[in-house]
């Protein structure tokens, strides 16, 4: 076929679909399919009530639900009228700044319903996109003269899924996110935070999650009459409402990955792709990298945040953290406790203690090549820290600190609000978008659930909002650590919303002054997390000492944390998972692979690598008779080579791991 021809072809195609769609309109249904045709939405007015239903390749996933609204100014829900739809297509591709892959393709049909309530006569708009891997919609208020200021009393999106599946979530409830994800099959679940994932008998694989929250309430999702059908439930105000909104304004995307394996969860884009463009015009400050910190030794107690004779940020201490930064390559040296307030939770952002001097230890890490991590402490204290936000991001911007980490211990926000709540989604944006005139990037703990800003903001690097290691020291003293099936459980839920600042890396993994919680993995599982778990920052948790003269060490302190690709040759939820990401910066790969309680070997075919070329590959897997209860700690450290035709068997003890370098030679 000639250039010209195959062009006709494609717009003689366009129209023919384009044509369809408005047929299809024409009979009271209206409806829009992905770019190839296998997923379909199909949206429909009966009696004046709004519905969808999302099909894949025939068969319904999710039955007719409800959509619509309940404000105080009025119901939003019945007697309403599809007044037009507008179909458009787009396909683009974009580059991250960094993220676990470079070029971003943006490919999606879309469908706008216009559609108006009969009785106030207020109108909204309802777009749908469709893309290969999944669907998001969201609602848009227009500028009107019968809706300004508003608000949300309940948003009555449904979730039909036509089956009763096995999901993964977490309650509600859940202070921080810091749970273990459940698995229940929906019809028991109770309220759960998005995202929540779903795998069918069949084989099919769905995450319910949100992308763009912006000025609004967390989505969270409720199973009614203990069926697979779910409802809305935004996280509300003190005062019950859910949002304040004007018009015009839009919701966050309500999303869903479809996906025909697990893995390929992990590979969808939707999320980012459903968030706006970057508007920072000078990235130039924004990096990534591996970070050490005064911080595990604050859970052995070693440490104390305060002042005193244990206090961990002193000026001393700090430079020798800095010495060991720059001897083994890490690019940052988070502080924390080096401001006043610990004593009483009552917080100065520009205040050191007298035995920190933010001018030396800056100087010291300008020196060395490597940065200081700055530190904020809220204790939910939100009223305090935005007094002083933008004093505090001054100091740090003036002493070459372009990063910190923020924290919200406290059930509420300012003793009132839900973090999850339109309050505390202000709050942490305007964070972002402070941080981001002063140049600096934001790790966030205690965050909100992630939902794609990093695209808009990629100063928003990584975020807590995860049950993380922190949950196996002495000082977390409830739990007993986190089950070795945890972390095969959250790269497909909770880390479907963004990155996560799980801090792996811990090297001592009982805990000398605990009998109970500890370190529940082998070492070379700890490796494997850095690879698994995925951080544009990542941390090596422990404290220095436990690293000297380990070899192992070697893994975390070669192993990128900004990558081109990524592949997941192994993935059942809850069970194992193998992910194999090719560094940013060069040619090599790196494999990690991790198992739950049970020991498996699982053949690693490597055909993801350059087939012209041979590779080094150094693995760290697990020595004879390890097993992460009783001798977590032999590494077995081999050389091989190997090419893209090459099969490796990941021997993985119980609660064990490997990791792989894949050198180009
Ligand atoms: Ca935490």
């Amino acid at each position: 076929m000639s250039k010209l021809k195959k062009l006709l072809f494609i717009i003689l195609i366009v129209f023919a679909q384009f044509t369809a769609n408005s047929c299809s309109s024409n009979q009271g249904q209206i409806k829009v399919s992905s770019p190839d045709g296998r997923i379909e939405v199909q949206a429909s007015e009966i009696n004046g009530n709004l519905y969808y239903q999302v099909k894949k390749e025939g068969t319904v996933l999710i039955e007719n639900s409800l959509l619509g609204f309940e404000l105080k100014e009025g119901d939003l829900t019945n007697n309403l009228k599809i007044t037009k739809t507008q179909y458009a297509t787009k396909d683009s591709h974009w580059d991250q700044l960094w993220g676990e892959e470079t070029s971003i393709r943006n490919h999606y049909n879309q469908m706008r319903v216009s559609v108006e309530e009969q009785l106030n006569k207020v109108k909204f708009e309802l777009v749908f996109r469709v893309f290969d891997d999944g669907i998001g919609f969201r609602y848009e208020f227009p500028t009107q003269d019968n809706l300004n200021e508003f608000t949300i009393l309940d948003e009555n999106t449904e979730f039909n899924f036509a089956k009763d599946h096995k999901s993964w979530s977490i309650d509600y409830n859940t202070q921080y996110y810091e749970g273990i994800y459940e698995n229940k099959y929906l019809s028991e679940i109770d309220t759960v935070s998005t995202p929540l994932t779903l795998e069918s008998e069949d084989g099919l694989f769905m995450a319910l999650h949100e992308a763009n929250l912006t000025n609004y309430a967390s989505l969270n999702v409720t199973a009614t009459e203990g069926s697979s059908k779910l409802k809305t439930y935004l996280t509300p105000w003190s005062t019950g409402e859910k949002a304040f909104l004007n018009a015009p304004s839009v919701t966050p995307w309500r999303t869903l990955i479809i996906a025909d394996n697990a893995g390929d969860l992990l590979l969808s884009r939707i999320m980012l792709n459903l968030n706006e463009p970057c508007k920072i015009e000078d990235t130039s400050w924004i990096s990534t990298g591996r970070y050490i910190g005064i911080w595990w030794g604050m859970h052995t107690k070693d440490y104390s945040w305060h002042i005193g004779p244990k206090h961990g940020a002193t000026t001393e201490n700090t430079l020798r953290y800095l010495d060991f930064a720059t001897k083994h390559n890490f690019q940052g040296v988070l502080a924390e406790g080096w401001n006043k307030g610990w004593d009483d939770f009552n917080f100065s952002f520009t205040e050191s203690y007298p035995d920190f001097d933010l001018k030396k230890v800056t100087a010291y890490a300008k020196d060395k090549g490597v940065m200081l991590l700055g530190h904020h402490e809220t204790a939910g204290n939100v009223e305090n820290y935005e007094k002083q936000m933008e004093e505090a991001f001054q100091l740090y911007q003036k002493h070459g600190v372009h990063f910190v980490k923020t924290g919200y211990i406290a059930h509420l926000l300012n003793g009132k609000e839900l973090h999850g709540s339109q309050f505390g989604v202000q709050h942490y944006r305007k964070v972002i978008e402070l941080a981001a005139k002063h140049q600096i990037m934001i790790d966030s703990h205690e965050p909100i659930m992630p939902t794609g800003l990093q695209r808009t903001y990629p100063n928003l690097m990584t975020q807590e909002g995860v049950r993380g290691q922190e949950w196996d020291a002495a000082y977390v003293d409830i739990g007993g650590g986190n089950p070795p099936s945890h972390t095969t459980i959250i790269p497909f839920t909770r880390g479907l919303a963004g990155p996560m600042d799980f801090t792996p890396g811990t090297f001592q993994l009982k805990n000398p002054i605990s009998s109970g919680p500890r370190v529940w993995t082998t070492l070379a599982k700890q490796l494997a997390l850095s690879v698994v778990l995925y951080s544009p920052w990542q941390m090596a948790s422990d404290k220095i000492e436990n690293y000297e003269d380990n070899p192992a060490f070697e893994f975390i302190t070669s192993c990128p944390t900004n990558w081109s690709k990524t592949v997941v040759p192994h993935a059942k939820i809850g069970e194992y998972v193998t992910i194999a990401r090719k560094d940013r910066d060069s040619e090599n790969w790196y494999v990690g692979s991790i198992t739950n309680e049970e020991g498996r070997t699982l053949s690693l075919t490597l055909d993801f690598l350059d087939s012209h070329a041979t590779y080094k590959a150094k693995l760290f897997r697990d020595g004879p008779d390890a097993d992460y209860d009783a001798n977590p700690y032999p590494v077995l450290i081999e050389e091989i080579e190997v090419t893209a035709d090459s099969t490796i068997n990941l021997e993985l003890a119980t609660g064990g791991g490997t990791a792989i370098i894949l050198t180009k030679l």
